[in-house]
């Protein structure tokens, strides 16, 4: 997995979807048994802490995944601490406003997950390709969109950003296999195949904002997704990696809300006695 460093310029043609690091099939589902329970506990912590709003973003093409890794993170992620977050084509009321409206609604809390499904990135991605804005509106927003995710990180935010990169060829193979499936058959859209005509210049797009959109305190995770177990094992253990750094602190906050709980309680017991 890359994790675009600020201002390296990404070229996803290069990239090959399929790759899976240096690590087996069985020796990754063997790591991620013990990171979904490690994520499992840290997730808790940081949820009675109340102290650190935890943001992932999850963009990819249709297929990519989006909704799969929401399936896989939902099965060991603290439910009443964990929100998902869809963006669809936006409402009148959602147009009338500035792009970042309707985002800035959904940002999580302290103490809460988030989850995007598609983002505010989707106005500089769907919205360049099909020109539903003109560039001069388009253009200035990896600005804005680096200056809302730093009021973000400095209001203590961790933020995570994957971008799922499939090959055409695997997409191919996904959409037909949806429609050969009658559970999954109800996902298809014509719409689908409509934008795969328009794969390289979502190529483009998505190399730009790689590109213009990873500053250090909010990279993008370019995640290799052709292979779906590598995809959860990478996803997993990058959340990981952002959440340990924190235990300490959640901890010490615990102890300390503790402290004044049984205080409280114990002046409480004096008071009836
Ligand atoms: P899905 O994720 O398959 O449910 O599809 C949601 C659709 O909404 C996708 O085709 C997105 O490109 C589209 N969409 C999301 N955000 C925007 C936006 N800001 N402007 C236009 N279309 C959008
Ligand atoms: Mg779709």
């Amino acid at each position: 997995m890359l994790r675009v460093q600020p201002g390296d310029p990404v070229n996803l043609q290069n990239i090959n979807a399929s790759d899976c690091g240096n690590i087996s099939e069985v020796r990754a589902l063997e790591e991620l048994e013990k990171l979904t329970e490690r994520v499992s506990d840290l997730q808790e912590l940081m949820f009675a802490a109340g102290q650190t709003p935890l943001l992932i973003v999850l963009q990819g093409r249709d297929t990519s995944g989006k909704d799969g890794t929401i399936r896989h993170l939902l099965k060991f992620m603290n439910a009443q601490a964990t929100r998902i977050a869809p963006f669809k084509v936006p409402t009148p009321i959602e147009i009338g406003h500035d792009f970042l409206w309707r985002i800035h609604q959904q940002t999580p809390m302290k103490g809460e997950t988030v989850i995007f499904n598609r983002s505010h990135y989707e106005d500089v991605l769907v919205v360049r390709v099909h020109d539903i804005a003109p560039k001069e509106v388009w253009s200035k927003r990896y600005e804005h969109i680096n200056h809302f995710e730093q009021l973000l990180v400095d209001s203590g935010t961790i933020i995570l950003k994957f971008f799922l990169h499939i090959s055409k060829d695997e997409q191919e193979e996904r959409l037909i296999a949806r429609e050969n499936d009658p559970i999954k058959s109800w996902k298809l859209s014509v719409g689908d195949w409509k934008e795969r005509e328009f794969w390289d210049d979502y190529t483009k797009a998505y190399d730009h904002l790689l590109e213009k959109c990873s500053p250090e305190a909010a990279p993008w995770h370019v995640v290799p997704a052709n292979k779906k177990w590598y995809r959860n094992y990478v996803i997993t253990k990058a959340i990981y990696e952002a959440l340990a750094p924190f235990e300490e602190l959640w901890k010490t906050k615990l102890a300390i809300l503790s402290e004044q709980m049984k205080a409280e309680v114990a002046e409480y017991r004096n008071s009836t006695t």
